[in-house]
């Protein structure tokens, strides 16, 4: 009995540090707003991470595999959601990547800092909708990202401002911010 109280002291302890440390920080996951957002992007990335990253804006996708079939191994389809996406970050030469990218009847494929690429990853995926009760739930993807995004940044520099006046470090999610912003007024 001894022993294993010792062993589950030391493994509270181990978990502790390790929640302790995942909420260092932007890439924090929380309980209440933003549940389920890590700070890590869903694509991967071949080679070094470099200052811009691609993303497709999944809700003007038309599914019609172009992007696919030009850089197979940086975007794939996601045949439930009809819909294209990164998945490996310069998995192509950038030759064959700039062909893809222009190759999109409809331009929905961007190029983003990869500091917003996160939050931007995170909200292109549906999210739970807000509902009362039996009714009026379930999931829905924002309709524009980039807004929504932008929203979601505002929301978080909000509560780290309330997390830093208790001490804590909250001046990233302000640059993440202000960088969704000029994206969206360079894109407008
Ligand atoms: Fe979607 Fe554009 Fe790729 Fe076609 S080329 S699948 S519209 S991202």
């Amino acid at each position: 009995g001894h022993d294993h109280a010792l062993l589950l002291n030391e493994a509270y302890e181990v978990l502790m540090r390790s929640s302790s440390r995942k909420a260092d920080g932007f890439g924090k996951s929380r309980g209440g707003f933003g549940s389920g957002y890590t700070g890590d992007g869903y694509s991967s990335w071949n080679g070094p991470i470099r200052s811009q990253a691609l993303f497709v804006d999944e809700n003007k996708c038309i599914g019609c595999r172009e992007c696919v079939h030009h850089a197979g191994e940086t975007f794939a389809m996601d045949d439930v959601l009809g819909s294209a996406h990164v998945e490996v970050q310069f998995g192509d030469v950038e030759q064959q990547i700039q062909v893809a990218v222009e190759s999109c009847p409809v331009n929905c494929i961007h190029w983003v800092g990869s500091e917003e690429l996160p939050v931007l990853e995170f909200m292109a995926r549906p999210q739970r909708k807000e509902g009362h009760g039996v009714f009026g739930g379930g999931w829905e993807r924002p309709k524009d990202v980039f807004a929504a995004a932008r929203n979601f940044a505002k929301k978080l520099e909000r509560q780290e401002q309330q997390e830093s006046s208790r001490g804590a470090n909250g001046s990233i999610s302000s640059c993440l911010f202000l960088r969704i912003e000029n994206h969206v007024k360079f894109r407008d």
